[in-house]
């Protein structure tokens, strides 16, 4: 007899016993045992969902051979099962044997049963595996048992996710492999991949106040007087000009007096008297350092001024190194080298900070912004973005592996794990070896697709180079504004875009004009918080706003771009009258600078970057307006879904497979074709191998990536034949459903 009630409370129980230390597998067996027990079902089975294998794989089972568990494996394209966590869905069928999704497993004797319940287990949207009930009575299970046991569904999510079975069973197996089911690894956390890569180092934790540096102490810096004091200062103004030089040499357009804060700090005499009258005090020195670092820590964060509060991690940054300058005896060149930083919150001018000071990878506890990741990427730094309660997990100096494409993070891995990921780092530089990369690239069919580079740092330009990239598509120009504490002159614009153009030795190079505002203000020019600041006064909105800005940058582009193929597009674009307005300026622009007598090419290219649903409504007008257009995914994602694209609550729900974005991108390129002008894609849509036939198949043929990604681009454009790929276009635009195009491109 069914008692459903008894059961949801049964499972709840064991569930709250797995917070005791319980053996999860174990747990999972006990809950197979009693869905099957309290239902009086012949067949209970879990499922957990490897996102990465995109498979589903048996882990416990009452009622079937317990040799199938672990052995068992299912798509989501397979049996009642897979449909269920396909649909996101409960399915129940009287008679299983007539279904023609049904799949048999010979040899596990599930032949036998007729009635079949499937009950996905979700958190949110997200899949983490299917409990399924079986019996052999014909329609046996009714509307309460589907009730009774999505209850149990919504219990064991949590259990999961709390007990961090799920995180294992997503380490895409490297974990798994090595234990056994119910074995879990407590020691693991995971985020959101912010900027790919594997990093391997100890841990650092900036934000640690002066109570917990006091505890980890090194014995060393006991009883330091201010002697010492005074001597670990030298050595820190001495290290910080150093890294200014090296840091001004190497990242000339950003990087231009960085460090410049902590310089001002250390040259503060109430800061260094503040600690040496703490020593003279009797404090230990390494304790008087964080003591005052806290004081301006709070004076700084409390400011209101956005500038003062930006320097709040210089201060720690400075302490820290203050510190490990008075506990040790030799220099330290390397700095952060061999260490990976977790902070919870970051600029982009930190980054680049900590990359000069040869951190391995980055930590933060705070949503990730586009461009901090972009910054990071260009930089080659994995990042990791991680909930508060994970931060807080984080123990300063232990060894640390981080998968940050998976956002996974390994605390105190195990040699066997570390080996993997060296023969994954190995396997990854085969594949992204760029030795026989192509300047012409060719479909299977022999079409050319052009390949160009999306640069966010001058120093992305020499991969851009080893890449063979065929011009600029995209460059980021707001980074030498973003970084520096006050604007640029049109001077040293003029000088970053000539070495811009001059690198790409006569290829097209396209600036992107500034895109500030939405999750990045200048500190330095503009006080104004705004409630929705992506919605608000970003990007072309800015430029037309401010109009001096807008021209100095213009002129400066215009003048390094007078002998070449130099475009310029403008990003944000809502209306053909943006478009016009922007368009007017830089026509007068020309003017200026030829009555002053500076030569300017009068045939600038000049195009919209369509990131909105209004542009893409008027596409028409705007591709007979512009002289190109360029699609730029990333935010016709976040604009056209409503999706916060920094934001990690919603980022499952940030898809740029959505039909009505495939219906987007294909109506900007069949308008650019319709008026005879160029269309190229700079969105990291681009990057996504399984959607190059998808682009190419409704027509584009000029790709602008993130050069990293060339050689696996270039991989997937050489295996389409175009005649198929329109084909895949063809059937991707007649699906209404994000689940059906999902299977469809899991299943190519
Ligand atoms: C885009 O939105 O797709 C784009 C390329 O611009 P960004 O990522 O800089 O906003
Ligand atoms: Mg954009």
């Amino acid at each position: 007899m069914k008692d459903n009630i008894e059961l949801i409370c049964d499972i709840a129980e064991r569930i709250a016993s797995a917070g005791e230390g319980k053996d999860r597998g174990e747990l999972l067996q006990e809950v197979a045992f009693s869905i099957a027990e309290h239902m009086a079902a012949d067949v209970c089975s879990i499922y957990i969902y490897d996102e990465i294998e995109q498979m589903l794989s048996l882990r416990a089972t009452q009622g079937l051979d317990a040799s199938a568990i672990g052995t068992v494996k299912l798509s989501l394209e397979e049996g009642i099962t897979g449909q269920a966590l396909r649909e996101l869905r409960p399915i129940c069928v009287g008679q299983a044997s007539t279904e023609s999704t049904y799949k048999f497993f010979p040899g596990i004797r599930e032949e036998q049963y007729e009635a079949f319940l499937a009950v996905p287990i979700l958190r949110g949207q997200r899949r983490i595996g299917v409990l399924v009930v079986q019996a052999s009575e014909q329609d046996y299970f009714k509307e309460n048992d589907v009730s009774a046991l999505r209850a149990i569904a919504t219990q064991l999510a949590t259990m999961f996710e709390s007990v961090k079975l799920l995180k294992e069973a997503r380490q895409g197996g490297i974990a798994l492999e090595s234990k056994a089911i119910g074995e879990v690894q407590q020691d693991i956390l995971r985020g959101r991949s912010a900027s790919k890569g594997v990093a391997q180092g100890i841990s650092c934790v900036l934000d640690l106040g002066a109570d917990e540096h006091a505890l980890q102490m090194q014995p060393e810096s006991l009883g330091a007087d201010v002697a010492a004091f005074d001597d670990a200062l030298r050595r820190t103004v001495e290290q910080i000009q150093a890294l200014q030089v090296t840091t001004s040499e190497k990242l000339a357009d950003v990087a231009v007096l960085i460090f410049s804060a902590h310089l001002l700090i250390l040259e503060d005499e109430q800061f260094t008297g503040r600690i040496r009258e703490l020593i003279a005090e009797g404090a230990a020195a390494l304790h008087a350092i964080h003591l005052v670092v806290d004081e301006y820590v709070d004076i700084f964060s409390s400011s209101s001024v956005p500038m003062i509060r930006e320097k709040v991690l210089d201060v720690k940054d400075l302490g820290n190194r203050l510190g490990r300058n008075l506990c040790s005896e030799e220099a330290f060149n390397s700095d952060y080298g061999g260490q990976i930083i977790a902070v919870r919150e970051l600029l982009p001018s930190d980054i680049l900070k900590f990359s000069a000071e040869q951190v391995e990878g980055l930590i933060i506890c705070s949503g990730v912004t586009s461009h901090n990741a972009i910054i990071c990427r260009s930089l080659g730094i994995p990042m990791v973005a991680i909930s508060r309660d994970a931060f807080d997990a984080i123990p300063d100096g232990v060894p640390i592996l981080m998968d940050a494409a998976q956002g996974i993070i390994y605390m105190e891995p195990s040699d066997e794990i570390i080996t993997k990921y060296q023969e994954l780092e190995q396997t990854w530089r085969v594949l992204n070896d760029a030795s026989d990369v192509q300047e012409v690239r060719r479909t299977a069919c022999g079409k050319v697709v052009e390949i160009m580079a999306n640069i966010n740092l001058l120093s992305d330009l020499e991969p851009a180079r080893h890449f063979k990239a065929n011009g600029v598509g995209l460059y980021r120009s707001e980074f030498p504004f973003i970084v520096r504490s006050d604007f640029p002159s049109e001077e040293e614009q003029t000088h970053i875009y000539s070495r811009l153009v001059e690198n790409m030795k006569g290829r097209p190079v396209t600036l992107r004009t500034l895109d500030i505002g939405g999750d990045k203000m200048l500190s330095y020019y503009s006080n104004v918080s705004e409630a929705n600041p992506f919605l608000g006064m970003r990007a072309i909105r800015f430029s037309l706003q401010n109009r001096d800005i807008f021209s100095q940058q213009l002129r400066a582009f215009l003048r390094a771009g007078a002998k070449v193929d130099a475009r310029i597009m403008f990003p944000l674009i809502a209306s053909v009258d943006d478009f016009i307005a922007a368009r007017e300026i830089v026509w007068a622009c020309m003017d200026e600078l030829e009555s002053q007598g500076v030569a300017v090419n009068r045939e600038t290219q000049l195009g919209v970057m369509m990131e909105l649903p209004s542009a893409v409504e008027v596409a028409e007008e705007l591709a007979d307006e512009a002289d190109f257009l360029s699609i730029g995914s990333n935010d016709l994602v976040q604009y056209m879904l409503a999706v916060d694209r920094t934001n990690e609550q919603v980022s499952a729900l940030y898809k740029s497979h959505h039909p009505a974005i495939l219906r987007a991108i294909h109506r900007i390129v069949a308008a650019a074709q319709g008026a005879g002008k160029p269309v190229s894609i700079c969105g990291d849509l681009a990057t996504e191998a399984h959607m190059i036939p998808f682009l190419l198949g409704i027509g584009l043929r000029t790709l602008s990536i993130d050069i990293g990604s060339a050689p696996s681009i270039e991989r997937a454009i050489a295996a389409i034949d175009l005649a198929a790929a329109e084909e895949v276009a063809a059937r991707l635009l007649k699906m209404g459903k994000i689940s059906e195009i999902e299977a469809f491109l899991v299943d190519r």
